[in-house]
């Protein structure tokens, strides 16, 4: 049985209650059953209905506030989140109009067609978003006309109940507490999963899916670069680069975690990127870094700084697993002299450290960049766009920001796919959002 623990002060708050397989079962079923009343309601009312109450409801920020420990990242995701089902209630409808019969090759034969949602969509959520993970999936898969249900993680589940008090009646959505267990009776019961989370669950959802013959869309870790190049707006890369590694407590899946710099700009972006975290405090102290949430990380932190150091890493701000009021805590970390024989430059970290590597041109900082099991996002700072998007267009990863850094986190234009151990399956970005959880079915008619 696990415990929700509280991420400021360490302590057991009360147990974790999961949803027994059998009432699992029974919210599976109905949400089943109402697929298809749910196609033929206004969803964009419903939706947009949900939108504006997600958008002010204090219980529901409180409830993320505790799950996290964090106030500003709170109140801007449950912006986010009201923002994308809006948008899903106004966008849907466009990406979901029939294709009109057209002529076909074969005279005589128009074709057209039209896309059928699935009845019922698993997501199964990460807890460093809590609200923004749970729906960022859901949203779009409602707006397509499917119902769904949510587990989200039992390390963040206090916000289910807020939010579970703001879902229309129309809307078939439910969010339920539980474990990987629970998750693992979910892929059984729906008709696609979306899973977000770390690579080695994620295989382990991929073959449930397998087992169940459903499609299970993967959102999985990264290891982020950045890209620094002679000529590049230092003053304007390491703000970038700062909050792109340390917003979150570094706790996102698109944090920079590593930075390669060309080598006649390195000791300058080194000393300024330093200099500028050495003043990003802990919100414990009125800063803005929040706490260490998954209960035991700060080890996983703490165990690749010590390999690094011991591997002849400088340390040249933070530094260390801090602890203030029980909780555990990370300060902004930069480091230098760093190696791709050090795990800090390899395995994902899911904390603010910034490991900063000298290279001696674009052509290493590609090479380096794409030696990576990952491929979710990077950013790339150079003397002119051109020069950043010749790199960019060479990189081995979804999405690359330019100029600025995890601006997927804020932009929803665009599409992406992942690479390597980043993701499976179309991705969540733009009208690949909606499209897959809808099924293409042509009609041909012989005129
Ligand atoms: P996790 O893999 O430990 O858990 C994710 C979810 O899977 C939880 O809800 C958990 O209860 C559930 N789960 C555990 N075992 C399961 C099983 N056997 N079957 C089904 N569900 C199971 O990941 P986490 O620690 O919650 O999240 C951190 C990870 O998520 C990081 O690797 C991060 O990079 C990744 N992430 C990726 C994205 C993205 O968009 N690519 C976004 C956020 C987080």
């Amino acid at each position: 049985m696990s415990t929700v623990r509280n991420p400021l002060t360490g302590w057991a708050e009360r147990e974790l209650v999961p949803a027994t397989p059998a009432e699992l079962a029974g919210m599976a079923a109905e949400l089943r059953v109402r697929a298809d009343g749910w196609r033929r309601a206004d969803r964009k009312e419903v939706l947009t209905a949900f939108a504006a109450a997600l958008a002010s409801d204090d219980d529901l920020l409180a409830a993320l506030v505790a799950d996290t420990g964090r106030v500003g990242e709170s109140s801007l995701e449950r912006r986010l989140a009201a923002g994308l089902v809006g948008r899903w209630a106004r966008e849907a409808s466009a990406l979901l109009a029939p294709r009109a019969p057209a002529a076909s090759s074969v005279p005589g034969i128009v074709v057209g067609g039209d896309m059928v949602p699935y009845d019922l969509v698993g997501v199964i959520s990460p807890w460093n978003f809590p609200l923004l993970m749970a729906l960022i999936d859901a949203a779009p898969a409602l707006a397509a006309g499917c119902s769904v249900l949510v587990k989200p993680s039992e390390v963040a589940p206090r916000f289910i109940e807020p939010l579970m008090r703001l879902v229309p009646p129309e809307l078939p959505l439910s969010l339920v507490e539980g474990d990987g267990e629970t998750g693992a009776a979910l892929v059984g019961m729906v008709d696609a999963v979306v899973f977000t989370g770390s690579v080695e669950t994620g295989r382990r959802v991929a073959e449930a899916a397998a087992r169940a013959f459903v499609p299970a869309f993967l959102e999985l870790g990264g290891k982020d670069p950045a890209i620094v190049l002679a000529g590049a707006d230092l003053d304007r890369a390491t703000s970038a680069i700062l909050w792109g590694g340390t917003a979150n407590a570094g706790q996102s899946c698109q944090s920079i975690e590593r930075v390669y710099v060309e080598r006649g700009v390195h000791d300058a972006f080194l000393d300024l990127l330093a200099s500028k975290a050495a003043r990003v405090g802990l919100t414990c102290e009125g800063g803005p870094i929040g706490p260490i949430v998954r209960p035991g990380h700060g080890r996983v932190i703490a165990a690749q700084l010590a390999d690094a150091t011991a591997k002849g890493a400088i340390v040249h701000t933070g530094g260390q697993i801090e602890r203030h009021g029980g909780g555990r805590w990370c300060r902004p970390t930069v480091l230098s002299q760093v190696t791709h024989e050090m795990r800090v430059m390899t395995e994902e970290t899911f904390g603010p450290l910034l490991p900063v590597m000298a290279v001696a041109g674009a052509e290493e900082a590609v090479a380096l960049a794409n030696d990576s099991v990952y491929g979710l996002s990077a950013a790339v700072f150079a003397a002119s766009e051109q020069d950043a998007m010749e790199v960019a267009a060479r990189l081995r990863v979804g999405a690359v920001s330019v100029n600025d850094a995890s601006l997927t986190a804020l932009v929803h234009e665009g599409e992406k796919d992942s690479f390597g151990l980043s993701g499976l399956g179309r991705s969540r970005m733009g009208a690949a959002s909606i499209r897959r959880f809808l099924r293409r079915r042509a009609f041909l008619v012989n005129r």
